[in-house]
């Protein structure tokens, strides 16, 4: 199991670095916020533990950078040393999984991680998640909100190229590229087929996911998407 501490206080990381790899773990640790995002984006972590305060990006901000630039789901249990509600709810709503008030025990911090760590590895892989919108890579599965979606093949290949590169605006190009390789219909081809699929995921629900960006191409996104 891999396991990153974003710690800047040299003690407590060490500490729990020690223990962790005791434990048989593999263990990385930053004493910043932008080393850690940096290792957090660039690795395949099973758990990352997060410090609330930090030099550079702080917890909070950390945790939802990581959120919308990581394409996987990396399990975040934030620590601080302030245990008002107010704390506590903001690391929710940046999007951390599990909170502990320092101080702790490190017993306690390794029950979690390892809790937090199973969770995740029994959600499918190919599982991708925006939102309410959910697909599954190997059954071919779409719903949202709990209600299935049926798509054509190209619908569903260009659906999983948008949710395997959500919150970001894909070029036209990249599009055309992900559905006819080197050779692309009309220019209107990409057009017919993103409106069949807003028919689809979209139109039956009340916040669009999939978002026009005039003259540069499309967003996918559960967020505003202005951001
Ligand atoms: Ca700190």
């Amino acid at each position: 199991m891999n396991v990153l501490i974003i710690e800047d206080n040299q003690d407590i990381a060490a500490s729990i670095y020690d223990y962790l790899e005791a434990l048989g773990y593999t263990v990385d640790a930053a004493g910043d916020g932008v080393t850690g995002l940096h290792l957090a984006l660039t690795n395949d972590y099973d758990v990352v533990i997060l410090d609330l305060g930090l030099p550079g990006i702080d917890g909070t901000d950390l945790c939802r950078r990581l959120r919308q630039d990581a394409h996987r789901l990396v399990p975040v249990i934030m620590l601080t040393a302030r245990d008002s509600l107010e704390n506590k709810l903001d690391g929710f709503k940046s999007g951390a999984d599990d909170y502990l008030i320092k101080p702790f025990a490190l017993k306690e911090l390794a029950a979690r991680v390892k809790v937090l760590s199973e969770r995740i590895s029994r959600t499918p892989v190919s599982q991708l998640q925006i939102g309410d919108l959910l697909l599954n890579e190997e059954t071919h599965e779409v719903s949202r909100a709990g209600k299935q979606i049926n798509l054509n093949p190209t619908l569903f290949r260009l659906l999983t190229f948008l949710m395997k590169n959500p919150h970001r605006v894909i070029k036209r190009e990249e599009l055309e590229h992900t559905v006819w390789r080197d050779n692309p219909p009309d220019s209107d081809a990409l057009r017919t087929h993103l409106s069949n699929l807003r028919q689809a995921v979209d139109k039956p629900f009340d916040q669009p996911l999939i978002h026009t960006i005039r003259s540069f191409g499309y967003k996918l996104t559960d967020k505003n998407a202005e951001d």
